[in-house]
């Protein structure tokens, strides 16, 4: 990582934050009067990509922090919210879409941290069950070079009962995270990938050896995990590739910790493949068979996507039988063929969630009707629990009921 130069806006200069920024940074800094200013000096450069990952702006949210994901209505999606602090990321995956996402993107921070604070405490006071990441527009982590953001979100989360912080990251930037109350309230979370598509397509992050050891670490400091494999990239030698890791993962860590596993399949805009051929001219990922979504996104065909799925489902159940794994951005048909459950069978994805975060992070649970706390299918039971409702704890888990056989398990026998 390399940040070669600090602007900041103009708005934002007096700020402490700003100052402290500046102070741990250390470059070359420059005030400017708006984004337009940054945003036209980065457009100016050969790979304004690249140089939108070396400068750091700082400014002011002038929108919401808090916000909704943005899924698409053609796919299963998790009604996961945002917590926007700051966008694009000083590493450098080839299938990024952050890459097109912004124009041009640009490492940038929101310093009005005051207005965050008071959002979140809008948020709290709403006493519903949230899931709330700041790794959608940004890594979550990254941050903690230069600010307290991890400490300051953690402490916020602790003291509340409702909602659950996920750090979604590629690196091993954990140290804010030691010694702090956290109350269970965050889930510390990596993406995970294979080493060789970590070593060709995901530059500067952390190796995923470094990734798991970080979070061996963090489930010794209390912190629930999750893992998210997204995205599963199809190459010769991968299925193979993505059960070492899997076992690797079993092997260091408690599957009882984990919150919930992600499976998404490489997926991405049309004008991210000519950003990959232009920036990444060694990556094959570009080159595959794609088919466009419903969403206008470019993916796998669905029978490879789902051949991949089953065999990685398989080994974490292997591993993990009780353990919550979802699909990221598939239809009804990849889910009932691969999981052998359709999300609204437990009634919806948002709630199979809700109530593994219940159970792992004890969130309070008066305010969800107990009958729709209890629902099981395809061998799982999504019973919510271990969360507390009236101040007492709820006994059961999330488990595979006795003697259920889980129908990914039926499947791969057949085969
Ligand atoms: S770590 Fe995430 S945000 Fe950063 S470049 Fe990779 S995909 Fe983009």
């Amino acid at each position: 990582m390399r940040i070669s130069k600090l602007f900041i806006d103009r708005q934002v200069v007096d700020l402490p934050l700003t100052q402290s920024i500046q102070a741990r940074l250390d470059v070359p800094a420059m005030i400017v009067q708006s984004a337009r200013q940054v945003h036209e000096m980065v457009a100016s450069t050969p790979d304004p990509v690249q140089s939108g990952k070396e400068i750091l702006y700082l400014s002011r949210n002038q929108g919401a922090f808090f916000k909704r994901c943005p899924g698409t209505r053609h796919y299963t999606c998790c009604d996961y919210r945002i917590l926007h602090i700051g966008t694009f990321c000083y590493m450098d995956c080839a299938y990024c879409i952050l890459q097109t996402y912004f124009h041009p993107p640009v490492l940038e921070y929101f310093v009005n941290h005051e207005d965050l604070i008071a959002e979140l405490d809008t948020v709290f006071a709403q006493k519903s069950i949230f899931r709330i990441g700041t790794g959608e527009f940004t890594d979550s982590l990254i941050w903690t070079l230069w600010t307290d953001v991890a400490k300051l979100l953690v402490d916020r989360f602790a003291a509340q009962e409702h909602a659950v912080l996920e750090l979604k990251t590629k690196t091993t930037a954990i140290e804010q995270l030691q010694n702090l109350n956290h109350n269970r309230k965050t889930v510390a979370a990596w993406s995970l990938n294979t080493p060789k598509i970590i070593h060709s397509e995901e530059r500067g992050t952390a190796t995923i050896s470094a990734r798991i050891d970080a979070a061996a670490r963090c489930e010794k400091w209390g912190y629930p995990l999750a893992f998210h494999f997204d995205p599963l990239i199809i190459y010769d030698g991968c299925e193979r590739a993505y059960i070492r890791v899997i076992e690797t993962l079993f092997s260091r860590l408690s599957a009882e910790n984990m919150v919930w596993i992600s499976l998404g399949t490489l997926r991405f805009p049309p004008p991210v493949k000519a950003v990959i051929q232009k920036r990444f001219p060694d990556s094959k990922i570009g080159y595959a068979e794609f088919v466009s979504g419903s969403d206008g996104k470019l993916r796998y065909f669905k029978p490879l996507r789902i051949h991949l799925y089953r065999k990685i489902i398989a080994c974490i159940r292997e591993h993990a039988p009780d353990v919550i794994v979802y699909l990221c951005m598939e239809d009804d048909e990849v889910w009932q063929k691969t999981l052998g459950f359709t999300p609204a069978d437990v009634g919806g994805l948002s709630h199979m969630l809700d109530m593994s975060a219940a159970k792992h992070c004890h969130l309070n649970l008066d305010a969800i009707p107990e009958s729709a706390t209890t629902r099981t299918a395809g061998g799982l039971d999504f019973t919510a629990t271990g969360g507390k409702r009236q101040g007492r704890e709820v006994p059961q888990s999330l488990r595979v009921k006795p003697g259920a056989q889980h129908p990914v398990g039926k499947t791969q026998s057949k085969s």
